[in-house]
Order: C-alpha cells, then structure tokens, then sequence
C-alpha cells in the first residue's frame, strides 16, 4: 500500500527552458527499505527524474509542470533540495561531485551541514563512513581531486551519508568503474541497506549489475515507463533481455 512507500512519484511531467518535454508522466515507487534501479539508456531521462525528485532542475530551467511527488506521505515538490535533505532523502549526483581542492575527511564534513547534533554524532558518523569505508580512511588526508574514481564515488556516497539520510538518490554509480569496484559500490549499497535500513533508488545504465542488487525495477524510454516489476522477473524478461542485457 501507499503507507509502506517511502517515495512515490506520480505522473510527472518535466520541461526544460518551456519548451523541452523530457519526462512525459512519470510515476515510480520505492519502498521503506527498498532498492529499487531506474534503468534506461543515456537520455531516456533518469537524472531528470533524480533532479526532479531532489528539487534540483532550476539550476538548468527545468520545471516539474504536471504531477506530484511524496516523500513519506508529504508533497515535496516546494521544498529547497536542503529542506529535502533534511527530512532524509539526499541525492549523489552522477560524476561523484567531491570539491576536489578539499581532503576526503573534509568532503565528508561538509556533508553534516543540515545537521545540528554537535561535533560528538558528527565524529560518530565519519567513523561509521570510515567502517563502510576503510580505504577512505586510509585516504583521509588526500585531496579529493587526486584520488581515484572509485574513492571519489565511495567520498560522495559517504558525504550523503553524513546527513543520516533514510535514502539516497544514487545516480550512476558505475559510471567509469572498473568492473571489481562497480562490485565494491553495490556491495556496500546493499550493507548501507541492510544494516542502516537506508532505501536507495538507483538510476543505473548498467541494467546487469542493477537487477542484480535492486529488488524492482523500472525501464525508462524517452521519458516514459515502458516496463516494471521485480528484479528477477526483469531479468528474465525477453525484450529486457535483448535490448538492456546484451544476450539475444
Ligand atoms: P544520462 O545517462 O546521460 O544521465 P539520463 O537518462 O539521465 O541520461 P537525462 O540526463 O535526464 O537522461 O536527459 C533526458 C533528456 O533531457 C535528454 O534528451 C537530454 O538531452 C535532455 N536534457 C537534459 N538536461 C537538459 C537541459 N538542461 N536542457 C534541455 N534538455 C536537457
């Protein structure tokens, strides 16, 4: 039921620069304690819905124009991406945005802004990021901008991680990841989800690897749903199979 979502999203529209119709009636749900991968090819619009979801496509003249979206049973579509992010939902942009002249201890501090529980939780966290984490830890004193791509996707998940987030908006997260660390990420996205009762919603090219680690998922063409359902039963789905898993 509707009670158990701890997002949904129904029937968005979204233009850009008024004139540009990217997402023609999206609708989406994730469970409380859910992982569930939007999943579709380059341009079919899964940041759009990310950005959409996170109030963040004003900086690009995008507009939610039709629909609404809930955020544990609220309207969230006025609220600032803080506001956001302070009631639990956080989103990781695609290409893993660390500030790449501060450490990686320090990208994982700013990511404590909305939070007002002290310096005592704040240091608690970071450990807990670090457990999660322990090259991290060992890259602690590195400038973000001269780790690896992997360390910088791990600091930008563990940065959100220090809002205490309920979920987390992850896009791409395998972006050009070798395949071992691509493995690594969702390993650890699955423990976050297990043992913190994060809900992750995943916008993901890499179908594979996606329904591997999501329990549902959603198939976005040109701003539509075009096919839902479980993981397995996407897997095992002929057209999923030919257009998304590469196997004919
Ligand atoms: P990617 O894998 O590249 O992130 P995606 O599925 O996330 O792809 P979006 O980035 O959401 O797709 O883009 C969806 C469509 O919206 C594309 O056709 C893109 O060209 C268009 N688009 C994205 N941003 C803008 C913008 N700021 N102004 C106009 N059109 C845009």
């Amino acid at each position: 039921t509707a009670t158990d979502a701890i997002l949904s999203v129904n029937n968005i529209e979204v233009i850009y620069n008024h004139v540009i119709l990217v997402l023609k009636g999206v609708s989406l749900t994730v469970p409380r304690g859910g992982i569930v991968a939007l999943l579709g090819a380059n341009g079919a619009g899964k940041t759009t819905t990310l950005k959409a979801i996170s109030n963040l496509l004003h900086a690009e003249r995008g507009l939610v124009t039709k629909g609404n979206i809930q955020f544990e049973g609220e309207r969230v579509e006025a609220l600032s991406p803080n506001d956001l992010v302070r009631r639990g939902c956080i989103q990781v942009m695609e290409g893993r945005h660390c500030f790449g002249h501060l450490t990686v201890e320090e990208n994982l501090l700013t990511g404590a802004f909305t939070r007002r529980d002290g310096a005592a939780g704040i240091k608690r966290d970071l450990e807990m990021v670090y457990g999660y984490f322990p090259r991290l830890r060992e890259r602690r004193s590195s400038q973000a901008g001269y780790t690896s791509g992997g360390e910088q996707q791990m600091t930008a998940i563990g940065r959100a991680l220090m809002s205490r987030p309920k979920m987390i908006l992850l896009d791409e997260p395998s972006m050009g990841l070798a395949p071992q660390l691509v493995e690594e990420i969702f390993e650890i996205v699955r423990k976050l989800n297990e043992e913190q009762g994060v809900s992750f919603l995943l916008a993901e090219q890499n179908t594979n690897i996606a329904l591997r680690y999501a329990k549902y998922g959603y198939i976005l063409e040109s701003g539509r749903i075009v096919l839902d359902g479980d993981a397995k039963a996407l897997r095992e789905n002929e057209d999923v199979k030919e257009f998304y898993l590469g196997v004919g």
